[in-house]
């Protein structure tokens, strides 16, 4: 087709006509609302290139926090204008894993179905005159000639006041005449991102601070266009523990990785929004509500925090706790019965029951407790361990003692009535002054392994408790037939 068709033309420029009485009458009705501090619109503007990152995750969370606190509107806008980089597989991984996450939003669009939009606006620059095609050497192939469109760069000074930064100016002159698109229907990230937010009457920029370069030229097409300006809040981007930009190199950054790896959305959800934002009550463990309530920009920290897993864990072990028992059972039962099935181990279920307290004590996400169990270090609940014969007495300590102890262990035991196991302090009991008097090691160390087949593990008498009477007894039994043939 033509470029120039006179047609085309008309029909682009009635176009244009339309929209910009659309946006200024949005601009319009946007001045006045932020002037009485209504109307609030943020955007989630990811470009759909890669996994949720946990960055895209935490942009996502600061502008929900600051719209939900004051009745705002989100609009999540599908950044897809890079056609070699940008899958629909990227956009339902954010779109699921923010879901997960608990955020949402009230508009949804796509830049790739709004190129009438950006072509209308493209083209008003040009026939205004402060835009240009430029033909140009590829920068990508020697000897190709490309076509740019270039934005006539007026080469002012240009001064904006971001909300948690303060004022910030730029000598925008350095910036020469810079690209905005590769043809009218292929608008460049700037041009696209300016007509939009003022065509969604964004009212609040709030985004990381690798894009206050971005700034200045952004403002400068909103000029061309006498589009209104939004106020901007760039916050410092999270870094990885040795302060560097966080990378895959450096630990998980897809939200997707810690979801499978068994964090609690909550956790992550509160983590990730006060990772550079105090509340000001100073609380740190804080519901989504919560947030919202406390919630101002200007707390948001100045100097990039660290990601930091030991802090993630601290609170996701608090959200594990906080579940109730019987929530956290379902599914520490289907880990443990995953893993105990896949080494023909039999599950059952009282011992299951009693032993959720224990692992709730013991893990901070649930991938921990995969990797326990997967190490078979909980099958000793389950089925008699197999012991090493040369492991069952304590270092130093003689077979004939070992066996002394163990019998004497076995009697006091089998003498208590079934009344004494109900609580792990009475089993304690039964045993504690045998074995103060000849030696702690010498007679629980045994008894531990015996019982556990296992160098590390819980205290005899908790393991008694869960196992039982019958069990512990047999399992004893088992250790002193392989003592007699040492
Ligand atoms: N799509 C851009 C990104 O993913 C964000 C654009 C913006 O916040 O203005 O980094």
């Amino acid at each position: 087709m033509n470029p120039y068709d006179p047609m085309r033309e008309w029909i682009i420029y009635v176009q244009y006509i339309y929209i910009t009485a659309i946006i200024t009458n949005f601009a319009d009705s946007f001045g006045v609302s932020l002037s009485r501090g209504m109307n609030i619109r943020v955007r989630f503007p990811p470009s759909p290139t890669g996994f949720c990152h946990v960055g895209t995750a935490r942009m996502a969370i600061l502008n929900y926090l600051f719209a939900k606190k004051h009745g705002g509107i989100i609009v999540f806008r599908s950044e897809d204008t890079d056609k070699e980089r940008s899958t629909k597989e990227f956009e339902a991984d954010i779109i699921d894993n923010l879901t997960w996450l608990g955020i949402s939003w009230d508009e949804f669009y796509r830049q790739s179905e709004r190129t009438e939009i950006y072509r209308a606006a493209i083209h008003t620059l040009i026939v205004q005159g402060k835009a240009y095609v430029s033909e140009e050497e590829s920068k990508k192939e020697a000897g190709v000639m490309v076509k740019i469109i270039r934005l006539k760069n007026p080469g002012t000074t240009i001064t904006f006041t971001d909300a948690i930064r303060g004022d910030i100016t730029f000598d925008t002159t350095e910036l020469g005449d810079f690209a905005i698109a590769r043809a009218e229907d292929d608008p460049l990230y700037h041009l696209a991102v300016v007509v939009d937010d003022a065509d969604m009457r964004i009212t609040h920029v709030i985004r990381g601070e690798d894009h206050i370069s971005n700034t200045p030229r952004q403002i400068l097409i909103q000029e061309a266009l006498g589009l209104p300006r939004p106020l901007y809040a760039h916050y410092p981007l999270h870094l990885a523990a040795d302060r560097s930009k966080l990378s895959k190199r450096k630990g998980d950054v897809a939200v997707r990785s810690y979801r499978e790896k068994g964090y609690l959305a909550p956790a992550l959800l509160n983590y990730l929004a006060t990772l550079g934002w105090t509340a000001p009550s100073g609380k740190e463990i804080l519901s989504l509500d919560e947030m919202i309530g406390e919630f101002e920009l200007a707390d948001v920290h100045k100097n990039g925090a660290v990601f930091d897993i030991e802090k993630l864990n601290w609170f996701n072990r608090h959200y594990l706790q906080a579940l109730p028992l019987r929530d956290f059972a379902l599914e520490s039962d289907k880990i443990l019965q995953t893993s105990l099935h896949a080494r023909g181990v039999a599950w059952n279920e009282r011992i299951a029951t009693s032993l959720a307290p224990l692992i709730r004590e013991r893990i901070a996400v649930w991938e921990e407790l995969r990797t326990f169990a997967d190490a078979g270090e909980f099958d000793f609940f389950f089925a008699e361990p197999k012991l090493e014969p040369t492991y069952i007495a304590q270092k130093k300590v003689s077979t004939e003692d070992t066996v002394r102890h163990l019998q004497s262990v076995k009697k006091l035991l089998s003498d208590a009535p079934e009344g004494a196991y109900n609580d792990t302090e009475n089993i304690k009991a039964l045993v504690w002054e045998y074995a103060s008097r000849e030696g702690r090691g010498a007679v629980l160390w045994p008894l531990r392994y015996a019982l556990t087949g296992q160098e590390r593990s819980p205290d005899p008498f908790e393991v008694i408790h869960l196992i039982g009477k019958e069990a512990s007894l047999r399992r004893i039994g088992t250790a002193l037939a392989l003592l007699s043939h040492i």
